[in-house]
């Protein structure tokens, strides 16, 4: 309820936006009625390397990546919310959320979230986990700067790039074990990233890991 208030509040001195065009919308709307009539009628189940199942309501293409470039390049940090609202939908159908322990994120490397100021991935674990009431926690550490995967041309590449790039942060490692914890991120491209969080986390905890994106790319393995 309280929450609800704020929301309104803040609608008057910041429009709501729909995040896929920038038109305004009603502050309780999660896109406009264009937006929404192409949202697709189904989810994706994808994999990310390793073979860890990653749920994501949209394909990266059209409306669904200018919003989540939207998100994160030009500081539309509020359409974490509106894309949390769709993630959850897909969360609840791809996963029995009641065995889910916990949530958490891909993490950026410090320089990389000081230069944006938020972590994308960050926000929508956070919304996420608050609409499905699961706590959230910063559990992995980004401790090698990596390229932009999609800098690396060949497979082998992308994999060396970011293989050992993340740590789970040494106080949650008692916190992690033996959970079924659901990896969140903005979008999955080549799954490599996902991965290796993924196996980071596989590794120090013995837990089950699930994913859930709010895009997939549609060609994935290629
Ligand atoms: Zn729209």
């Amino acid at each position: 309820m309280r929450y609800k208030v704020i929301k309104i509040f803040r609608s008057f001195f910041f429009p709501e936006r729909c995040p896929y065009c920038y038109k305004r919308i009603e502050y309780n709307k999660i896109a406009c009625d264009e937006c929404h009539s192409q949202f697709p009628e189904t989810y994706s189940m994808n994999y990310a390397k390793g073979g860890y199942q990653c749920c994501s309501p949209f394909f990266y293409q059209g409306i669904f990546a200018e919003g989540i470039k939207r998100m994160k390049f030009h500081q539309l940090t509020q359409s974490s919310e509106k894309f949390a609202v769709v993630l959850e939908d897909c969360v609840r159908k791809a996963y029995n959320v009641d065995e889910i322990d916990l949530i958490t994120f891909v993490p950026m490397h410090d320089k990389d979230y000081a230069d944006r100021g938020y972590n994308q991935a960050q926000l929508l674990a956070k919304d996420l986990a608050r609409r499905l009431k699961i706590p959230c926690k910063k559990t992995l550490i980004k401790h090698k700067r990596t390229e932009p995967q999609h800098k690396c041309i060949s497979s082998v590449e992308r994999r060396d790039n970011i293989k050992g790039a993340y740590k789970v942060i040494e106080k949650q490692k008692p916190n992690i074990k033996g959970k079924t914890i659901l990896v969140v991120d903005d979008i999955m491209t080549t799954g490599y990233t996902m991965g290796e969080c993924c196996k980071t986390l596989e590794k120090c905890s013995n837990s089950r890991i699930i994913c859930a994106t709010v895009c997939a790319k549609n060609d994935i393995y290629t």
